[in-house]
C-alpha cells in the first residue's frame, strides 16, 4: 500500500502543517485521518486506497453538478489551450459580469476575484470606504472567509477546533467586528442601537450553512434590511454557498430582499478558485480605478476559472426547472433519515433547505450557533466513522453543511440510506 491515505498523510505531515492546505480537511475531531483523493466523477469520489464514496462534500460547495461534469471539463480544456493567464481583460469576464447581474438584480456590477474569502474581505472594504465607517455587524456562526475582521465567532472550521477567536487577529481590529446571535432580532436591534452610528455593515448568510444548515426565521432578513436602510447601514448577503444553489440566481430571488452588495463564490467557480462581489453600481464605481478603494487580484477573472465558471452556470440555466428535483431529491432524502433516527429513538434535528441540509445530535430546534453547539459531537464522530466505512462521504464536523448534487442518482439516494440504516444501528 505505498500510495495509502495514511503514508501520505504521514508525509503531508511534514512539509504541511497539519498535513493539509485547510484545516477543515483534517478528520482530527471525528478521531480519524484524512483520506486522500485520487480521482472523482458524477457523484462518486475515489480515494488512493480505490475506495469509492457517495459524496455529500461536494468540495464543501461548488460541484453542484456533480464531479468532472463533461461540459465543464470541455470549457476548461478548450480555455486552457489559448493559455492560462494573461494579465489583461478579456471577454469572458465580460460574459460572467452579465451572467451574474442578470441573474441577481441586486447586483449591477460585479468584480471577480479568486476566493469567497478574497470576496467577503473586499465587500467589506468597500463597505468601510462607501460609508466612511469602521465598525461591521455579523452573526455568530456566520463563516465569511478567513480575513481578520471576520475572523470573529466564525462557525464550522474554527468550532470543529474549539478556537475561541484566533491568534493574530489584532484585538483594535476584531474589536470592531460586533457580533450577534443569528435570527436573533431583538438583540440584533439592540446592538445597532448602540453602534448603528459607526457601523459600516451588517454581513449575513442569507441561510447559515457554516454552523451546519440554519435557515433565516421569517422575518430575521427583512428585519435586518428595513434597520439598515434606515441607520445608512449597507448589507451585505455573502451568498458564497447559496449563490446557484436553490435557484439560477441568489437566495436574494426567493426572499425577494435586495442587498447592497453580495458576496459569490463556490458554484460561479465551477470547481476553479474563484469568488466575486458586487452590488449598487454608486457604491461598486467606489472601487479602484473608478473611485479610490483600492482591490486588485493577478489572477483575478482568469480565463480558465471563467470558463469552468461559464459552463457551470450554463448547464444550471438551462436546466433551471432540475432544481426543483434536486430539492425534492433532497427531501426525500432527509425525511428517510428523519424516519431511520425516530425509530432507532435517537434525537436529532434536521435542517434542510434545498439541496443542503444537516443532521444536528440534539434534541434542540437548531436556530442559531448556541443550539446547535448543542449537538452530542462523540455520536456524531461514530455516525461520521459509520457512514464512511459504508461509503459515504460527508464532511467531518457536525457544523457543516452537506449538499446534493444534480449527479446524485436514487440508487445513491437508497444506498445512502442503507447506510444510514445500519450504522444507526450500531450507534
Ligand atoms: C466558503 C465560504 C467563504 C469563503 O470562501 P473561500 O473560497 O473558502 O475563501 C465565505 N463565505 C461563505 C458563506 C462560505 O461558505
Amino acid at each position: 500500500m505505498a500510495y495509502s491515505s495514511h503514508s501520505l498523510f504521514e508525509e503531508s505531515k511534514k512539509y504541511i502543517p497539519g498535513g493539509v492546505n485547510s484545516p477543515v480537511r483534517a478528520f482530527g475531531s471525528v478521531g480519524m485521518e484524512p483520506i486522500f483523493i485520487r480521482e472523482a466523477r458524477g457523484s462518486h469520489i475515489i480515494d488512493v486506497d480505490g475506495r469509492k464514496y457517495i459524496d455529500y462534500v461536494l468540495s464543501w460547495g461548488p460541484m453542484i453538478l456533480g464531479h468532472a461534469h463533461p461540459k465543464v471539463t470541455e470549457a476548461i480544456e478548450r480555455a486552457v489551450r489559448s493559455g492560462t493567464s494573461y494579465g489583461a481583460p478579456t471577454e469572458s469576464e465580460l460574459d460572467m459580469a452579465r451572467m451574474i447581474c442578470s441573474a441577481i438584480p441586486s447586483i449591477e456590477m460585479v468584480r471577480m476575484v479568486s476566493s469567497g474569502t478574497e470576496a467577503a474581505m473586499s465587500a467589506i472594504r468597500l463597505a468601510r470606504g462607501f460609508t466612511g465607517r469602521e465598525k461591521i455587524l455579523k452573526f455568530a456562526g456566520c463563516y465569511h472567509g478567513h480575513a481578520d475582521s471576520l475572523l470573529v465567532k466564525a462557525g464550522s472550521g474554527v468550532a470543529t477546533l474549539g478556537i475561541p477567536g484566533s491568534p493574530g487577529v489584532p484585538e483594535p481590529l476584531a474589536a470592531l467586528t460586533i457580533t450577534v446571535p443569528y435570527n436573533d432580532t431583538e438583540t440584533f436591534e439592540e446592538a445597532v442601537s448602540i453602534h448603528g452610528d459607526d457601523l459600516a455593515c451588517i454581513i449575513v448568510e442569507p441561510v447559515a450553512g457554516n454552523m451546519g444548515v440554519v435557515p433565516p426565521k421569517p422575518g430575521f432578513l427583512e428585519a435586518l434590511r428595513a434597520v439598515s436602510r434606515g441607520k445608512g447601514i449597507l448589507l451585505i448577503f455573502d451568498e458564497v454557498i447559496t449563490g446557484f444553489r436553490f435557484n439560477y440566481g441568489g437566495f436574494r430571488n426567493v426572499a425577494k430582499i435586495n442587498p447592497d452588495l453580495t458576496c459569490l463564490g463556490k458554484i460561479i467557480g465551477g470547481g476553479l478558485p474563484v469568488g466575486a462581489f458586487g452590488g449598487r453600481k454608486e457604491i461598486m464605481e467606489m472601487l479602484a480605478p473608478k473611485g479610490p478603494i483600492y482591490q486588485a487580484g493577478t489572477l483575478s477573472g482568469n480565463p480558465v476559472a471563467m470558463a469552468a465558471g461559464i459552463a457551470t452556470l450554463n448547464v444550471l440555466h438551462d436546466g433551471a426547472e432540475d432544481y426543483n428535483a434536486l430539492n425534492q431529491k433532497t427531501s426525500l432524502l432527509c425525511a428517510n433519515f428523519k424516519k431511520l433516527f425516530k425509530e432507532k429513538g435517537i434525537p436529532v434535528c434536521i435542517n434542510q433547505v434545498g439541496s443542503m441540509f444537516t443532521i444536528f445530535f440534539t434534541t434542540e430546534d437548531v436556530h442559531d450557533f448556541s443550539s446547535a453547539a448543542t449537538g452530542d459531537g462523540d455520536l456524531f464522530s461514530r455516525y461520521f466513522r459509520g457512514m464512511l466505512s459504508r461509503g459515504i462521504n460527508i464532511a467531518p464536523s457536525p457544523f457543516e453543511a452537506s449538499f446534493v448534487s444534480f449527479a446524485h442518482t436514487e440508487d445513491d439516494i437508497h444506498r445512502t440510506l442503507d447506510a444510514c440504516k445500519k450504522t444507526i444501528s450500531e450507534l
